[in-house]
């Protein structure tokens, strides 16, 4: 058995744990470059503590998901503004965008020669600002992920700027930071972070200590969500999220994930949909097919066994067959009201370059088995509904 694992330098977890963060950047410069989401007022609370410790802080908003071209413009303005680091709170739009505008200040080369899958995809050349993330959803796990995922408007896809030494300095978790994420935010964010933790589990490249990870934290996450996005303000199923997704982050991180992720990066380039949406709505369809390939290639897999086990996390029943899983999955999808694909303008005709990048796509390699264009094709044919 071989296998490494790196996460953030420090990890900070708890309700109201926000406060201490002034310390943690004191220790870092005094002038940071402060990468918020579109409302300034969420990130009132940190401007406040930081101005108290005397620290100067650059705004730099991000309105939407972020494009390439984002990370280049806040990375000149680092520059300009000489900034010691960049924080980033928000959700993962924000917090990628920070950790690619922490490499790119430093990494001033075209970002092509950096970028993966359109660029080169080389190695940062120089270490990148000290980077902090301080997550307001709950989640993509960006705070300890070691990747920023970034949309090129001209080539349609979302692709992914990638060094272990993106990993942020400091991962800091206030689950009170999520309390004000509308439902539907909530749900798709929230199936994001359980996409995560089930094809980190089920992942080619799972080691011990990334499966001790999602035991912990999938069924937690399958009983906190649906509580979450009825009951916003339960801080005991935030906190179970929050959870769920800082462990998710971490198990992606070093096994990798899957099918879902390999369609949700090209297919986020190609429609104007919430990446959490997307995973959410093809999660049972992409089990479903692998468990089907499965069966018929490799009946004697030990992947198998690891979909039963997780058909146990999600029901909570330990006599849960694969088939409970993926029904509970359907269930689960119907009662958070996620939206079919056609719902965000995909079309069929869109369908076959769309499995096209996806085969390509880095996340495809933890896939538990390769699936071909004509399965992924069904895949999405169904996810897409009407
Ligand atoms: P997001 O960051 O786009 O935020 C979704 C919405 O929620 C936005 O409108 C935002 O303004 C709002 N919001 C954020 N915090 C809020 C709060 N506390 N209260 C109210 N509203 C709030 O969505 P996300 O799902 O967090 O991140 C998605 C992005 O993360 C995608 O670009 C995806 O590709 C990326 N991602 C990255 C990784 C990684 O490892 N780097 C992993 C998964 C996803």
């Amino acid at each position: 058995m071989q296998f490494s694992f790196a996460t953030a330098q420090n990890i900070l977890f708890g309700c109201g744990s926000l406060s201490q963060v002034a310390v943690h950047v004191a220790r870092l410069g005094q002038r940071a470059l402060l990468v918020t989401g579109r409302d300034a007022a969420r990130t009132a609370s940190l401007s406040r503590y930081l101005s108290a410790a005397g620290i100067d802080w650059i705004p730099y908003s991000v309105t939407r998901e972020p494009e390439i071209t984002h990370a280049v413009a806040g990375a000149e303005r680092a520059r300009r503004e000489r900034c010691a680091l960049v924080i980033g709170m928000g959700g993962g739009s924000v917090m990628d965008t920070a950790k690619a505008i922490a490499a790119l200040a430093t990494n001033t080369e075209p970002v092509e020669t950096y970028i993966e899958v359109i660029g080169r995809g080389q190695p940062l050349v120089h270490a990148p600002l000290p980077c902090i993330a301080v997550p307001t959803t709950a989640g993509t796990g960006s705070e300890v992920t070691r990747n920023a995922v970034l949309k090129s408007a001209r080539h349609q896809i979302k692709v992914s700027l990638r060094d272990s030494r993106m990993l942020p300095v400091l991962a800091l978790v206030d689950p009170e930071l999520t309390l004000s994420v509308p439902a539907a935010v909530t749900a798709a964010t929230g199936c994001d972070a359980l996409t995560q933790l089930l094809e980190a589990f089920v992942s080619a490249k799972a080691n011990p200590m990334t499966d001790a990870l999602c035991r912990e934290a999938l069924p937690r996450a399958a009983r906190a969500l649906p509580q979450a996005v009825m009951h916003g303000q339960d801080l005991q199923a935030r906190s179970a999220m929050a959870l769920a997704s800082l462990f998710s982050g971490m198990a992606l991180a070093n096994a990798g994930l899957g099918a879902v992720h390999g369609i949700a990066g090209p297919l986020g380039g190609m429609i104007d949909a919430p990446h959490g949406a997307i995973c959410a709505r093809l999660l049972p369809y992409v089990v479903e097919a692998n468990v089907a390939a499965i069966k018929r290639q490799t009946p004697d897999s030990a992947a198998l066994e690891r979909f039963r086990e997780v058909a146990c996390m999600l029901t909570g029943s330990p006599a849960a067959d694969v088939a409970d899983g993926i029904a509970w999955l359907y269930g689960l999808i119907a009662r958070l009201n996620i939206p079919d694909l056609a719902h965000w303008g995909l079309v069929t005709g869109k369908i076959p370059d769309l499995v096209l990048k996806a085969q390509q796509a880095s996340s495809m390699r933890g896939n538990p088995i390769a699936l071909t264009d004509q399965e992924l094709g069904d895949v999405v044919e169904r996810a897409l509904g009407r």
